[in-house]
């Protein structure tokens, strides 16, 4: 494919990521998506178009709002470069049909819960339920309903199960609803097995930063880690690195 459309992808995945920031920002606050135009944090001062171009206006704005100074969180940059290049992987992986845009959504859709779950210890509803019967829809129109069937009752159920015996052995929530939303909604995306790579590099990630946060922070054990960002995470890496799950998968001797 002409470099023209990867260029076009990384533009079109910055932007949407700059709506992903919005997102990030006011799902969990519960202000309007449509609303108000977008506001510095601290002055409301309104932000003008030309100071809310993915990527460019933070390098321009030097990283600071440009009428009380005060510094602009990294995480906009950051989630609109990396949208823009999952974008272009998307284009790579699927080129420009009904799959990218799929993916596209199943990306963009990690990418806000793993921030909102991060800050929050919240995992909104609003994405990982729809995301859960659009994972079915582009499994089944892929020929692969069934995959994505038993993905999403498999993750789904994984979680619930130990939300179900965590909590009665520690007598409180060790996983919310939320993540067994989520789980059922990556499930769906990259079907069954490979839901179950999705969860072990999500626990593995999760556990190596939690053991290290514990330590650095001295906190107890106590601290709430969201599991979310590393679900998301783990969602990611097996549709980003499919060809060594599949790798993966035949040295334990199954073939898929
Ligand atoms: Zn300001």
């Amino acid at each position: 494919m002409h470099l023209v459309y990867y260029l076009f992808a990384f533009v079109f995945g910055s932007a949407i990521g700059s709506f992903l920031n919005v997102l990030i920002y006011r799902l969990p606050r519960q202000i309007s998506i449509v609303a108000p135009h977008s506001f510095c944090p601290k002055c409301k001062k309104p932000i003008r178009w030309y100071e809310n171009i993915p990527i460019i206006s933070f390098a321009i704005l030097k990283g600071r709002c440009s009428n009380c100074q005060s510094r602009i969180s990294l995480r906009y940059p950051i989630v609109e470069a990396v949208t823009g290049l999952l974008f272009v992987y998307a284009l790579s992986r699927y080129g420009l049909g009904y799959n990218f845009f799929f993916i596209a959504f199943f990306f963009s859709g990690l990418i806000v819960i793993a921030f909102i779950d991060f800050s929050f210890q919240v995992i909104p509803d609003l994405i990982s339920i729809p995301g859960i019967f659009l994972g079915i829809i582009f499994q089944a129109i892929n020929g692969n309903f069934i995959v994505g069937l038993f993905g999403m009752l498999f993750g789904g159920g994984m979680i619930y199960f130990i939300r179900v015996i965590g909590g009665k052995v520690y007598k409180k929530e060790v996983m919310g609803l939320g993540d067994v939303y989520l789980t059922a909604m990556i499930g769906a995306f990259v079907g069954f097995p490979f839901i179950l790579p999705a969860i072990f590099i999500g626990a593995l990630v999760g556990a190596v930063l939690g053991v290290l946060y514990i330590i650095s922070t001295a906190q107890n054990r106590e601290s709430p880690i969201p599991f979310g960002p590393f679900l998301s995470l783990g969602g990611m890496a097996v549709v980003i690195f499919e060809p060594y799950v599949y790798k993966l998968f035949a040295l334990l001797g199954i073939y898929l």
